[in-house]
């Protein structure tokens, strides 16, 4: 039963979208208020948890080997927060057409971690791969590291082989994916941090409402944002923004190491990507799932520098 309706999502997201439209704008409407906006743990008890589905999934649903065309559709594997622990991995990363990575590659972004990473990435079988920075990738944050000769020679290496999304979009086969790095202020100490609600808001409204993907480091509040205290760590103002206008098939994030895994609201499938536990132990599994190709064309990238080091892919 749950195939059929993660079918469903896929195969008539019009359908869905219009079904689920009026119930996202009326809890919006009623909900939030100037009392909670940007607290996500007050958000989440005093209203997400009451009034909207946040369900759990089995991982085996978003694929199906028996129906899989290469021909027909696009098998994404999802990872995040490796950590420079690639080497401890237990399993190999399982094989697909593109593979995600939502950012926390580096301990702190150091050059040898950075490296250590693109190597990595270049070992694996993947035809393409997407790539986000998070929080810990700090040297990768122009707003701090203006002149970085890291954030060039990562970049740069990145681009002949892979795709680097910064508030960016990668079109594969028509499926339209949009990546961005930044979190909701921790401590001010890393990478990528904005302020809730203005900042993390004004962010938000830079990504595209035809996004089928959105490839971010931070999850929205509610879905995979639990932390071992029972805190939630996600965003507010991003939650809104998907659930009111972007509304992507799916979001994959990772950052929350304790909260890994895959839950729905009913209109988007949220997948927290997370390889490295809580413990910082490299134990958890990529999530895989499948889309429909949306068109023949391979790739087509937001920066004009990208897309002419990658016509080679
Ligand atoms: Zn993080």
């Amino acid at each position: 039963m749950h195939k059929r309706w993660i079918r469903s999502i896929s195969s008539s997201k019009k359908k869905t979208k219009k079904k689920t439209c009026n119930e996202f704008e009326e809890f919006w409407k009623n909900s939030y208020t100037q009392y909670i906006h940007g607290i996500p743990t007050v958000f989440y008890k005093s209203e997400l948890s009451k009034k909207q589905r946040h369900d759990r999934l089995d991982p085996v649903l978003l694929y199906d080997d028996s129906t899989y065309n290469p021909a027909t559709k696009v098998r994404f594997v999802c990872t995040s927060d490796t950590h420079n622990l690639t080497e401890r991995f237990t399993k190999p990363v399982p094989y697909g057409d593109v593979l995600l990575h939502a950012g926390d590659f580096t301990q702190e972004g150091e050059m040898c971690q950075v490296e250590q990473f693109s190597e990595w990435l270049e070992s694996l079988p993947h035809r393409i791969k997407i790539v986000i920075a998070g929080n810990h990738d700090l040297t990768l944050d122009a707003g701090r590291f203006p002149q970085n000769h890291i954030r060039d020679a990562f970049i740069g290496r990145l681009q002949r082989s892979c795709i680097y999304l910064e508030d960016s979009t990668a079109i594969i086969n028509g499926i339209k994916i949009y990546g961005t790095p930044w979190i909701p202020e921790y401590n001010g100490k890393w990478g990528f941090e904005l302020k809730r609600e203005d900042e993390c808001s004004a962010k938000w409204r830079e990504i595209p409402s035809d996004t089928d993907i959105l490839l971010s480091h931070t999850p929205p509040v509610g879905h995979g944002d639990r932390c071992a205290d029972s805190s939630r760590a996600g965003c507010v103002n991003l939650l809104q923004q998907v659930q009111l206008r972007i509304k992507p098939q799916y979001q994959v994030f990772g950052h929350v190491q304790e909260d890994s895994g895959i839950t729905t609201d009913g209109q988007t499938i949220f997948i927290n990507a997370a390889m490295c536990n809580e413990k910082m132990k490299p134990v958890l599994d990529p999530v895989v799932f499948d889309m429909d190709k949306k068109s023949e064309e391979m790739l087509l990238v937001s920066s004009t520098s990208q897309w002419n080091a990658l016509t080679n892919v």
